[in-house]
C-alpha cells in the first residue's frame, strides 16, 4: 500500500508512519511543523519507502502516482496550541479536511480521519458512546477545535454520501508515549517535565475531573484495523481506565520520586470535567482493546522525556 498521512511529523502520526512501513508500505508524509518537529521523523529520513512532504494542507495537495489510503492527522491538537492558533485550527479542520478528501477522492483512495473525543464537548454522559451527540460551546475558546472537528466528520460523511468516498473516522481519546512534544501544555507532558525538573506538578482546578490515557501503541493499533475493517462511522479509540487529574499527578510523582508535590492554579474555561470512552464498538467490530498498562506506558513516557531533556 502506497499511505499519505498528513500530520505525519506529529506525535500520532509519526508513530503511524513507523508502524505501517514496519509493515512494508509505502508513506508519504504531509507536515507543516506548526506544532510538529523534524526530529520526530529524522530517523526515517534515508528510509526507502519514506518520502516527506513539507506543505500546509489547508493549499491544495498534489502528490504523483497512486495513493492506496489518505490518513487526515494535521491539526494542532493540545488545548494550548490550538487556543495559539484558533484560525489555523478551523482552517485545517475544515479547508485541510476538505483537500485530504478531495486527494483522496482523486485517487480512488481509502480515507481516515482523526477525530477526538473533544467533539462530545464537556460530557453530560459517561463514558461516552459514538452515539452521543455531545454538548459543545461553539464561541469557547475551544470551539475552534471542536467545532473544527465536528465539521470535519461533518464533510468526511458529506464525501461519503456525495462520491462514495470509502471513509473512516476515529475518536482518539487522550493518548500519551513519546514524542508528544514537551511544551505543547498537554497534562503528560506537562507533568513529566515538572516532575523532572523537580518542580510540583500544576493541577487545574481542585483535580476532580477526570481522564483515560491510552498509550501510543494501543491507539496505533486501534487505527490500523479501523482502517482495514468495513467500518464507515466513528469508532472511539481509547482507554477506559478512567482517574481524577489529582489522582495522575500522584502517580507521576510517585513514579519519578518527585518530591515537590503539587500546586493547584485555576482551570481552563470549559476544561471538560469527566471523560472516559465507551469502547464497545471498538471491542465489537475490531476486535480491539487496549493492552498496555499506565505504570508500563508511563515509565516508556519517562524515560523518553528525561533523554530528550538531557539533550537541551
Ligand atoms: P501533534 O501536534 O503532535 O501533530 C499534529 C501535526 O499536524 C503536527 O506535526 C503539525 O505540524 C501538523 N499540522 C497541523 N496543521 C497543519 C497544516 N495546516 N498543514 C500541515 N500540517 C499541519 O498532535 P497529535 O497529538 O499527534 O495529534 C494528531 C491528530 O490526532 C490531530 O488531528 C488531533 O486532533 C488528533 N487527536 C489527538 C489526540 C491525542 O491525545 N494526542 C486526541 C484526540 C485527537
Ligand atoms: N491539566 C492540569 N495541569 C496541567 C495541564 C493540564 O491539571 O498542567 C488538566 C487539564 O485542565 C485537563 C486535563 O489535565 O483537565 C487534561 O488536559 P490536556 O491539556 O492534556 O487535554 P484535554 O484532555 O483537556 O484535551
Amino acid at each position: 500500500m502506497r499511505i499519505l498521512i498528513t500530520g505525519g511529523a506529529g506525535f500520532i502520526g509519526s508513530h503511524l508512519c513507523d508502524y505501517f512501513l514496519a509493515r512494508g508500505e509505502e508513506v508519504i508524509a504531509v507536515d507543516n511543523f506548526i506544532t510538529g518537529s523534524p526530529d520526530n521523523i529524522a530517523h526515517l529520513q534515508n528510509h526507502p519507502h519514506f518520502r516527506f512532504i513539507r506543505q500546509d494542507v489547508t493549499e491544495h495537495l498534489r502528490v504523483d502516482g497512486y495513493i492506496d489510503a489518505v490518513l487526515h492527522f494535521a491539526s494542532p491538537a493540545s488545548p494550548v496550541s490550538y487556543i495559539a492558533y484558533p484560525i489555523q485550527t478551523l482552517k485545517v479542520g475544515a479547508l485541510g479536511t476538505h483537500k485530504a478528501c478531495g486527494l483522496a477522492r482523486a485517487k480512488g483512495a481509502r480515507f481516515l480521519l482523526a477525530s477526538t473525543s473533544e467533539v462530545y464537548g464537556d460530557p453530560k454522559i459517561s463514558p461516552q458512546s459514538e452515539d452521543y451527540w455531545g454538548n459543545v460551546n461553539p464561541i469557547g475558546p475551544r470551539g475552534v477545535y471542536d467545532e473544527a472537528k465536528r465539521y470535519a466528520e461533518a464533510m468526511t460523511l458529506a464525501y461519503h454520501r456525495a462520491h462514495n468516498l470509502d471513509t473512516r473516522i476515529v475518536r482518539i481519546f487522550n493518548t500519551y508515549g513519546p514524542r508528544n512534544a514537551l511544551d505543547d501544555g498537554r497534562v503528560v507532558p506537562n507533568f513529566v517535565g515538572q516532575a523532572i525538573r523537580g518542580e510540583p506538578l500544576t493541577v487545574h482546578g481542585d483535580g476532580s475531573q477526570t481522564r483515560s490515557f491510552c498509550y501510543v501503541s494501543d491507539l496505533v493499533e486501534g487505527i490500523a484495523r479501523l482502517l482495514a475493517s468495513n467500518e464507515l462511522l466513528p469508532v472511539n479509540i481509547g482507554n477506559p481506565n478512567e482517574m481524577t487529574i489529582l489522582t495522575f499527578a500522584e502517580k507521576i510523582n510517585a513514579l519519578t520520586g518527585n518530591k515537590a508535590g503539587i500546586k493547584f492554579q485555576p482551570r481552563p474555561v470549559d476544561d471538560p470535567n469527566r471523560r472516559c470512552p465507551d469502547i464497545s464498538k471498538a471491542k465489537r467490530v475490531l476486535g480491539w482493546e487496549p493492552t498496555g498498562g499506565l505504570d508500563e506506558g508511563l515509565e516508556k513516557t519517562i524515560a523518553y522525556f528525561a533523554e530528550k531533556m538531557k539533550r537541551k
